[in-house]
Order: C-alpha cells, then structure tokens, then sequence
C-alpha cells in the first residue's frame, strides 16, 4: 500500500463533520455568525480551555494568525517570531498587509523554538527609538515548523519575557491537538494559563473542511476584532457552515481521537526509521511531522516506489514527512520496509 506523507491537509473532512455542515445546512439560520451553532462553538471553546472566551471564526490558517496579530500590533510595531516560522516563511505578505505594514522580525532557537535570551535581546533594544519600530508582540508556533513542540517551561520562558516588557502573546496553533497530546496537558495549561493572550486554534489539519478559530482569552484584545476580521473579508454570511464543522470537531473529542492517530503513526514511522542504517533523525518528531536526512539515493527510490514527501527543499536529502488522522499504519510500516529495502540494496 502506497500512501502519501507530504502533510496533513492532504488528507479530507471527518465524515462527522460532513455530517455536521449537511445537518446545519437543513433549513434557515440567521446569517454572519447571528446562528445557534455560532453560539455552541463559543460555549464549547469556554469549556475545553476552562475560562470565557471570545471566538472569532475564520476559514484560512493565516487569517487565524494574521488578524489575531493584526489585534496586537500598532503599524508601527515589530512582531517577534521564529525565523522559520509560518508567519515569516508561508504566509506571502499577509500579515505586512492584514497589520497595515508591521514589521516581522525573526528570532533564532533550535529546533524552531524561540530562544527565550536572543527574544529578550531584540525586545530591549531600542525601545523609545523613534527611528526604530517598537516591539509590540510575540508568536510562537506549537507544534513548530520542524516537528517540535514547546514543553510548558518553554512556554512560559517566552511568555515570561514578553510579559515583562508588555507585550502579548500569540500562538499558531496550526497543530495544537498534535502538541496537546504530546504533552499530556490540559488546553489551558498550555495557552492562558502559560501567558498566551490569543491562540489560533487549528482544526482543519486534523479533520474539519475549512474551519479555525480564532480564540482570544485577553479581553481587551477581542475588542476590535470582529470588525478587522469583516475588513479583512473573513466574516462568512453562512457561518453556521464553519460553526457547524468546530461542532463536530469538538463533540466526543473528535479532535483528540484524530491527532492521537496523526502522532501514533509517527512515533510508529520514527521508531521504524530509527532502526534503518544511513537514516538521521534531524528533529525528534513529538507530534505528526519528522524532519530526517535520507541517504544518497534513497528519497529517489521511495517516490518512485510510489511514495509522495516535501524533499529538495532544503539541505541535500532532508525530507519532511507528516502524518495525519487518515495514516494508515499499513502504510507507515511499508513505507519502513522500502526504506530498509534501500537501505540493505546498498550494503549500509
Ligand atoms: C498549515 C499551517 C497554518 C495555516 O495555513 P493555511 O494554509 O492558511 O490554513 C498556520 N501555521 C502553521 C504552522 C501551519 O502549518
């Protein structure tokens, strides 16, 4: 069996969540968020991160985190993130365009993680310069770019840093039930409680068509957004349709029962790959996504064996491959075999 490990989203909809929308969509409801099912989403939000929050619905990853910056940050400002963050590398100019021209400046740490002493160096530096932008915000990405996740301690290192000199946080929660259950914490261990303001809380990589939520626990922060969010063109007049799929995603724990099968074919994947001579492990995986250096040839040898991964686009024989809650574990273990199949083919 042949499967594909090129990211998350390749994969579809839960059918719950099929399920969800078609339920939602039978008869009329009151447009722009003004539904029932809008209001459950909020209540639902409330009770898995144990406080009252604000929610905002959008349908793109990068509107979640660039309106949510887009709260934080004067124009003038300087928005402190990872330099391989989504935010600086995947997100084109959004959030310039979404923050009416803030400066994003990346910050260095291993494994795409903050280092909390390079983060606490650039907030200090020419603080009141009129020549220089401002500080105003940071984001954190959880899980990061190359499969790590901050432990809490790391979190609040960030936090801890950002907090002192006043400014909020955000976190890109792109794979949040990923890092979640990495962690073993609660969702509000791992956002207010660690000194995260607003999290974009992602859903559609682990199983809904198109649905993020915005989840703001600062309440200060949630004052304007509803009107950035209809500027910025997210405001969709049938969101019962978004509200309905965050429903099913957070009802019988969906979104736990999916990424637990997103991150158990990865530590399957990474446990296999671990014991293939001429492999290396760059990043630990924690959640459902491995960055690993294949030897000569061998990245070649498994697309042709029918197997689909990101590589080539970074350093020689890097490969990127993630898991989702569709990874079947047949499909992991073949895809170990081959690599060992290589692997012995070529006497390594
Ligand atoms: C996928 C992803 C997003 C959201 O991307 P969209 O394509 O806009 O939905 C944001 N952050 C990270 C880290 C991601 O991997």
């Amino acid at each position: 069996m042949k499967v594909a490990f090129t990211s998350d989203n390749i994969a579809g909809a839960s059918e719950s969540v099929w399920q969800a929308m078609m339920e939602a969509s039978q008869g009329d409801a009151m447009p722009y968020g003004s539904d029932e099912y809008t209001t459950q989403v909020t209540r639902m939000l409330s009770e898995l991160f144990e406080c009252e929050v604000d929610v905002f619905m959008v349908s793109t990853g990068t509107a979640a985190n660039v309106l949510s910056i887009s709260a934080m940050t004067p124009v003038w400002g300087s928005v402190l993130c990872h330099k391989e963050s989504h935010l600086l590398c995947d997100e084109s100019t959004a959030p310039e365009f979404y923050t009416g021209g803030a400066r994003f400046v990346g910050i260095g740490g291993a494994d795409a993680k903050m280092d909390p002493a390079l983060l606490e160096r650039v907030i200090n530096q020419k603080v009141g310069d009129v020549h220089s932008c401002q500080p105003s915000a940071v984001s954190i990405s959880q899980v990061t770019e190359v499969g790590s996740v901050y432990s809490l301690e790391e979190i609040h290192a960030v936090t801890g840093v950002a907090k002192a000199a006043g400014l909020p946080v955000h976190m890109d929660g792109a794979r949040f039930a990923n890092a979640l259950l990495a962690l073993g914490c609660t969702p509000a261990q791992m956002t207010w409680k660690a000194g995260v303001d607003i999290v974009s809380f992602g859903a559609t990589k682990n199983g809904t068509m198109s649905a993020e939520a915005i989840v703001v626990f600062n309440k200060a922060l949630a004052k304007d957004l509803a009107f950035r969010r209809k500027r910025g063109g997210h405001l969709l007049s049938k969101m019962r349709l978004l509200s309905s799929q965050m429903i099913a995603y957070l009802t019988d724990e969906l979104w736990r029962t999916n990424a637990e099968q997103a991150n158990a074919m990865m530590a399957l994947m990474q446990a296999g790959l671990q014991t293939v001579p001429g492999i290396t492990i760059n990043t630990p995986a924690q959640a459902n996504m491995l960055f690993c250096t294949l030897p000569e040839g061998m990245a070649d040898y498994l697309l042709a064996e029918g197997f689909a991964f990101y590589t080539g686009r970074w350093e020689k024989g890097v490969v990127r491959l993630v898991t989702s809650f569709r990874t079947p574990k047949e499909g992991v273990e073949a895809f170990v075999e081959s690599a060992r199949q290589f692997a012995q083919q070529q006497g390594l």
